[in-house]
């Protein structure tokens, strides 16, 4: 097991990401903590959530067009070379992280619009495994951050 110390340290502006999944000085059970309690407002959970973007991105990703049209939802992908590493990962030096059902989307971050609530939101392909499998939407301080109620009305899920 890793400790909340070591994520912490790896999560800061320059160590795992050069924008940090935390802002500088943020601590992580603080942030994981208010984020649980807005699901539970909303009443969801964090695998419906991830599940419902995972499904957006999984529509997208085989498709080499720059604007992807699921339903009311399009999505833009942009595609980088190299990988995100997961903070919780167990061997960084070797190995993206394995827990839960793993990393799918480390190479992507996605901008997706709702046509019909025309709203908009952009992120990390990372968020759906560090949502579903870290229970983690990122720091306040983080410009990666995916905000859950956002998130949640974005998929018409709040
Ligand atoms: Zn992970």
């Amino acid at each position: 097991m890793i400790s909340i110390e070591e994520l912490e340290r790896r999560m800061q502006p320059g160590a795992y990401s050069v924008k940090g999944f935390l802002g500088v000085g943020e601590k992580l059970t603080v942030i994981t903590e208010r984020d649980r309690s807005v699901l539970k407002e909303l009443g969801l959970s964090y695998e419906l959530i991830a599940g419902r973007l995972d499904e957006l991105l999984a529509a997208s990703i085989e498709v080499r067009k720059e604007k992807v049209v699921v339903g009311q939802f399009e999505i833009r992908l942009e595609r980088f070379r190299g990988f995100q590493l997961c903070p919780w990962s167990q061997e960084p030096d070797f190995q993206q992280c394995k827990m839960g059902s793993g990393v799918q989307y480390g190479s992507i971050d996605w901008e997706i619009t709702n046509r019909k609530i025309k709203r908009s939101l952009s992120g990390p392909g990372l968020i759906v495994h560090l949502v579903r499998d870290h229970h983690f939407f990122e720091g306040l301080g983080s410009p990666y951050r995916v905000d859950p109620l956002q998130l949640a009305q974005l998929l018409e899920l709040a």
